[in-house]
């Protein structure tokens, strides 16, 4: 959030002489207490001032974006992530495609016999596969998909930010989410864009995440 001239003022003044009470802040400004009254109710709600009564305002040291920064350090993947949506490395690609839209995702990850991870097959990856010449019904996905070890994946515990870095700087939508079990990257879950968005929807409507 961007503070007026006035509140940087009124967060000059409760720096240097806090604690303060309002009709003192006033006065440095030769405002009434009443013309203050928004500025001073905004910069307490976003908790940059601090009001204690009979004491005054004084500042708390931290503005909104670190504030946000500390919230967003302590949200993880596993808090926000969704199921995965599956399909064996075997699987025909014409039923890959069906799979998609019964399943309303945007990509799939392929796994193998024990759910280990072995591939990614995106919309695009797909449709590609759609245009060639190809019979879809003989084909396997793990011919035409992107396969390990050039996997973009994350883990429960890692920070959405890093997440959402992961997805941006790789240009894709969306990661698996897994744990490594004998050598093995077994998937939990999935990490997408719409997760992402999700997030900060909540994030914006001041949801208690
Ligand atoms: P689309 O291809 O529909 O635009 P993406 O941007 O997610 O969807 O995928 C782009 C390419 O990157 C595809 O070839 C896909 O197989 C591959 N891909 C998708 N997700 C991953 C991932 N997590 N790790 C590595 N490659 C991926």
């Amino acid at each position: 959030m961007q503070l007026n001239e006035r509140q940087q003022k009124i967060v000059e003044i409760v720096k240097e002489n806090g604690p303060i009470t309002g009709e003192q802040i006033a006065q440095e400004l030769s405002l009434t207490r009443a013309t203050l009254r928004p500025d001073l109710a905004i910069l307490t709600m976003t908790g940059i001032l601090e009001a204690r009564p009979r004491v005054g305002y004084t500042f708390v040291g931290k503005r909104n974006s670190s504030m946000l920064r500390e919230k967003l350090d302590s949200l993880t993947v596993g808090d926000f992530m969704s199921s995965a949506k599956v399909v064996r490395d075997e699987m025909t690609v014409y039923d890959a495609i069906v799979t998609l839209f019964l399943e309303d995702v945007g990509s799939l990850f392929v796994v193998g016999r024990d759910r280990e991870l072995v591939g990614v097959l995106s919309r695009k990856d797909l449709l590609r596969a759609a245009i060639g010449n190809q019979d879809l019904d003989q084909l396997p996905v793990n011919v035409i998909m992107t396969r390990m070890p050039n996997i973009t994946v994350c883990e429960k515990t890692e920070t959405l930010i890093r997440a959402g870095m992961k997805l941006i700087e790789k240009q894709i939508d969306a990661m698996p989410v897994v744990e490594e079990k004998d050598g093995k990257l077994i998937v939990l879950g999935r990490m997408t864009k719409t997760n992402m968005t999700k997030v900060l929807i909540a994030l914006a409507n001041d949801e208690s995440i």
